[in-house]
């Protein structure tokens, strides 16, 4: 079951413009802004537009065109930061064991250095 959306999560707060971020990317499917504690020279969060608590609900709920306005988001970010030649990372966690710590969906994208072994 999928837990209800509440909007007053912190990056629905964002979205609305209540509080700020650092946005470098929008369009009308998604909001890209600077992770307030980065763990990589460049670490980014995409976010739908749309009212989706993760990943699953996301997955199981958004329209065909809302899903890919939201992966061709994550792509222009990783594009738009020069990316794509040195390689970077994409990371959701869904729920407790994942740790998600808010209930909006949001991707992390990771670049700027070699970045590791993927599970820490
Ligand atoms: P999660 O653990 O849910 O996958 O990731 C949540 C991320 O959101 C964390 O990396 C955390 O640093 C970031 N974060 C939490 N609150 C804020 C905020 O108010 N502004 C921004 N820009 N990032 C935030």
């Amino acid at each position: 079951a999928t837990l209800a959306y509440d909007d007053s999560n912190i990056f629905a707060r964002i979205l609305r413009g209540e509080i700020p971020a650092k946005r470098v990317y929008e369009d009308d499917f998604a909001l890209a802004f600077h992770d307030i504690s980065p763990q990589a020279p460049i670490h980014v969060l995409v976010i739908p537009k749309g009212a989706y608590v993760s990943w699953d609900d996301f997955s199981a709920r958004a329209p065909d065109a809302e899903i890919a306005g939201f992966v061709r988001a994550v792509g222009h970010v990783a594009r738009e930061h020069g990316l794509v030649a040195p390689g970077y990372r994409l990371l959701a966690n869904v729920g407790g064991d994942a740790g998600q710590e808010v209930p909006h969906l949001h991707v992390h994208l990771f670049g700027g250095r070699p970045l590791g072994p993927m599970l820490a």
